[in-house]
């Protein structure tokens, strides 16, 4: 007879195969013997629900850079895009938001420098703009 696992020949009588050692007598092969294996902790991953038919929320550096220089469109996108695309309005508010400070801070050091500037070359002492009022009133007045 041969082996039913390997296919090796044997003796008729043998209960066991002497070159895999299966059974001659079992019809079915006997399960491998069950290995422990440690559980695999795995961190669950909180991903956002996809939602079928969403628009693309990908804020585009462009429309980034459009609104930081140009804060009033960056305003409207904002506006525009709050309900649909939230992540993209947020980042076109920001952005517009830091170009208007930024844009608000560089006009009132250009204003500064501008009367520093004037005043110095209109031979006005320092004091005289610790008051822009007073300034304005000696330089066009
Ligand atoms: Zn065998």
């Amino acid at each position: 007879m041969f082996c039913k696992s390997c296919g090796q020949q044997m003796d008729d009588f043998a209960l066991l195969c002497p070159k895999c050692g299966a059974s001659t007598t079992d019809q079915t092969q006997a399960p491998p013997p069950p290995v422990y294996q440690q559980p695999v902790y795995q961190q669950p991953v909180y991903q956002q629900p996809y939602q079928a038919g969403a628009v693309a929320d990908v804020p585009s550096g462009g429309m980034k850079l459009l609104s930081f220089c140009i804060p009033i469109v960056g305003l409207i996108l904002y506006l525009t895009w709050k309900d649909q695309k939230p992540v993209s309005a947020k980042a076109m508010g920001k952005a517009a938001l830091i170009g208007f400070i930024l844009g608000f801070v560089l006009s009132i050091a250009y204003y500064i420098i501008a009367f520093v500037v004037i005043g110095a070359a209109s031979g006005y002492s320092y004091s005289d703009y610790y008051s822009i009022a007073n300034f304005a009133t000696k330089f066009f007045g």
